[in-house]
């Protein structure tokens, strides 16, 4: 029996990497970061690359390194590293890293030699986001000294790379903007004898909506989970949602008109009705700021959360519903069964659907795999 569950259909990843795959003539790298935006990165990545994918794409080391532990052998790239990590530990994992500046390829250069092999690296333009990347300026000295590590074998350039402000509106204006920019850099870098077998710069939204930005590889995060990253997409670009929160009432019980639920009371009954008591809270991932707002599936209908989102529990109001303990509540879930989504989550709380899956899942809730699991 359980209380609650994070439920991930690996079918529903390895599906949404084939569509994914079916539109583009590139390389697909699916996004496992943030511990596969809180699918749980290993066997996220296993199931999208049962789904065609050939790349995998992290943030931190431990990230990448993870993946390896776990038996996975395909090009995996990192791309967020703090001075002074132990890069030689990724080298020889064989893991590729980013590098927006001279110094951190300095890094890279002297950890080979600890490594005992070239490093594979990804060079990045900033384009416009002012995030990571040389800028427009760096950009030279940055090819010049990657040249030269390449030259002498230290390094083996294997991408050049950026990142989109928006492609989450299709035709805004900075796209086209970035595209050139892009472009202009990958110029600048083949005047450096810089000819990088990928050249990458589409996210999820960019992947599926601009087909002129796919170059050799695409990095989708968010659609390999089901969830669109363009907003009023009612076909869902055919993906299918891969995540599903629930929990068991833990107490029905019935109260009278008038009273208040919940820390500090925000949420007061309208009538005798029946109170059901949900075992998740904040600790779990569930947004406090979902207090009164987000919708849950129980008893047959779509309900508000009454009252506050505490750390371990929270209540719904049933009316005069039939509901009892045992219940299944839904938090959200692919939306095939009326119940809520991700995205009807993050349109109540005021976020976006990355934010909410990402965050949901505690280690006493348990993440639980439907469809088929593969193993590396
Ligand atoms: C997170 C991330 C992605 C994936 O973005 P989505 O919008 O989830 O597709 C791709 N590239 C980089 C650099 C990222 O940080």
């Amino acid at each position: 029996m359980w209380q609650a569950e994070v439920r991930v259909d690996l079918d529903a990843i390895r599906h949404n990497v084939a569509v994914l795959g079916a539109g583009t003539g590139a390389e697909v790298m699916a996004v496992v970061k943030g511990d596969g935006y809180g699918h749980g990165a290993v066997p996220a990545a296993l199931a999208a690359l049962d789904g065609g994918a050939t790349w995998l794409g992290v943030c931190t080391l431990d990230e990448a390194l993870q993946l390896r532990e776990a038996g996975i052998t395909v090009p995996v790239l990192s791309w967020l590293l703090a001075p002074g990590l132990p890069l030689q530990r990724a080298i020889a994992a064989d893991v590729d890293l980013s590098a927006s500046t001279t110094e951190l390829l300095d890094e890279i250069v002297r950890a080979t030699a600890e490594a005992g092999r070239a490093a594979r690296v990804h060079l990045k333009i900033d384009t416009g986001l002012a995030r990571g990347g040389a800028s427009a300026e760096d950009w030279p000295a940055l090819c010049v000294a990657a040249a030269k590590a390449a030259a002498t074998g230290d390094i083996e350039l294997v991408g050049v790379w950026s990142h989109f402000v928006y492609a989450d509106v299709p035709d805004h204006p900075t796209i086209d903007r970035q595209l050139a920019a892009f472009r202009a850099a990958l110029t600048v870098a083949e005047n450096h004898e810089i000819n990088p077998r990928v050249r990458h710069i589409a996210n999820s939204a960019a992947t599926l909506t601009r087909p002129d930005a796919h170059f050799d590889l695409v990095r989708p995060g968010i659609a390999v989970y089901g969830l669109s990253p363009v907003a009023g997409r009612a076909d869902n670009f055919g993906l299918r949602r891969a995540m599903t929160v629930r929990a068991r009432v833990l107490h029905a019980k019935r109260v009278a008109a008038g009273q208040g639920v919940s820390y500090g009371h925000t949420y007061t009954t309208s009538g005798a009705t029946t109170l059901a008591l949900v075992p998740l809270g904040y600790a779990d991932g569930v947004p406090r700021a979902a207090s009164n707002l987000a919708p849950v599936r129980l008893a047959g209908a779509n309900r508000a959360i009454a009252g506050r989102v505490c750390m371990d529990q929270f209540v719904i109001d049933c009316g005069d519903d039939p509901v009892a303990a045992g219940d299944v509540a839904v938090l959200f879930g692919n939306g095939d069964d009326g119940a809520p989504t991700a995205d009807d989550w993050a349109e109540a709380v005021g976020t976006i659907n990355y934010e909410i899956v990402t965050r949901m899942g505690s280690a006493r809730v348990p993440r639980v795999y439907d469809g088929e699991r593969t193993t590396a």
